[in-house]
């Protein structure tokens, strides 16, 4: 018997669904004879910042560059230090190094995986200059908490809101949660491009202006360069695929919300520990991360019934070879390198079929009671 593979994300069910509309936006561009910096770009990026209400959206090359650009713009740089998630993904990391500032991390809440903000006043030194924020897997991180001490420390709030399109805190959108964020529309965002993309979103009309320069050679007027810019440019042709897909994004997360209901329901009596969704946050489910001691064993297993599984992430920041330098030991930050032993992410995605689904549920809890037996 051959069992269908399971993919963990089916970008190519994505497609389909919206193929008319996307090729008719991918021809009009391509006819159009102007791609970068026109009419599309500026058109989604209205779009997309009435959608997070918020004020400014600049498009850029990718998120990773979007969380820096804004870092850059504020002027956060050599002998400053950044407060970030310790577990998180490595570029809200990357993004601080990149601009010679420090990253500092602090370790998450058991329950959200996001940063506790308890424990964030005692990582603040007279070298902090800004928190970052990161709504992992789709929910978002205790904000208020966050804010308050920003304001009393006078630090930078910077969402880092790639895993988050559609998230809300309290009833507000992510995006709009703190001085500036940072989106990514990797393609397998909840909004992905069909290539690389990001953007800044921002109340503050000077951090806007200034990113705008800063995205494209320091430039506003070509050939006039009144800072020393850098070349991150979301593209026309990404823009225009974005317009289609920002139109299904809030019924695309619908149906990830449907998804985790049934896993929710369907592994509640099963020994993982599921994902915990505080009152006040309607995550947007990029991922849906359970958490066992044994996750290697039950992803093999579920490899070998043809599930696809992921785990984000299996090596923290601090350990990676590319953090080597710091001063930052194994067994530092134990609740990270607990999490990242034993999380598990189960397809999820708003072209996961119900059937395929249950398929899923059935298969955990048949190899979690074998090994109970
Ligand atoms: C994807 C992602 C990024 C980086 O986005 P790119 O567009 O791939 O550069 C940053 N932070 C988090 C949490 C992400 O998931």
């Amino acid at each position: 018997m051959v069992t269908e593979e399971i993919p963990f994300l089916d970008l190519q069910g994505a497609y389909q669904e919206l193929a008319d509309e996307l090729d008719a936006a991918a021809k009009r561009v391509l006819r159009s004879g102007w791609y970068i910096l026109g009419a599309e770009v500026a058109a989604f990026e209205q779009e997309f910042a009435a959608y997070c209400g918020v004020n400014h959206c600049i498009g850029v090359g990718n998120g990773l560059e979007a969380l820096s650009l804004i870092l850059h713009a504020y002027g956060i740089g050599k002998n400053d230090e950044v407060i970030v998630p310790a577990n998180t993904y490595i570029a809200s990391w990357l993004a601080v190094s990149h601009n010679g500032a420090t990253p500092v991390p602090v370790e998450p809440d058991e329950c959200t995986c996001n940063i506790n903000p308890a424990l964030v006043e005692r990582a603040i030194t007279p070298k902090t200059r800004a928190i970052m924020a990161v709504h992992l897997y789709g929910q978002t991180a205790d904000m208020d908490p966050l804010n308050e001490l920003a304001a009393r420390y006078d630090l930078k709030v910077i969402e880092d809101a790639a895993q988050a399109h559609g998230a809300l805190y309290k009833g507000r959108k992510a995006g709009s949660l703190g001085h500036a964020a940072g989106f990514s529309f990797y393609p397998g965002k909840n909004l992905g491009a069909f290539g690389d993309g990001g953007a800044v979103l921002t109340n503050d009309p000077q951090l806007a202006e200034l990113v705008r320069k800063l995205r494209n050679y320091g430039s506003t007027t070509k050939y006039y360069n009144e800072v020393i810019g850098f070349n991150s440019r979301l593209d026309e042709l990404q823009a225009a695929l974005l317009r289609v897909k920002l139109g299904r994004l809030d019924q695309w997360n619908d149906r990830r919300r449907k998804i985790a209901v049934l896993y929710q329901q369907g592994l509640r009596l099963t020994s993982l520990v599921l994902p915990t969704v505080p009152a006040w946050a309607e995550p947007a489910w990029h991922l849906y991360v359970v958490r066992s001691a044994r996750r290697d064993r039950l992803q093999r297993r579920l490899a070998e019934e043809g599930i696809n599984t992921m785990i984000h992430y299996p090596i923290p920041a601090h350990l990676q070879k590319a953090y080597g330098h710091m001063p930052i030991p194994e067994g530092s930050l134990p609740l990270t390198e607990k999490i990242h032993d034993e999380v598990l992410s189960l397809p999820m995605g708003p072209h996961l079929s119900p059937a395929d689904q249950q398929r899923i549920i059935a298969a955990v809890c048949a190899i979690l009671s074998e090994e109970q037996g």
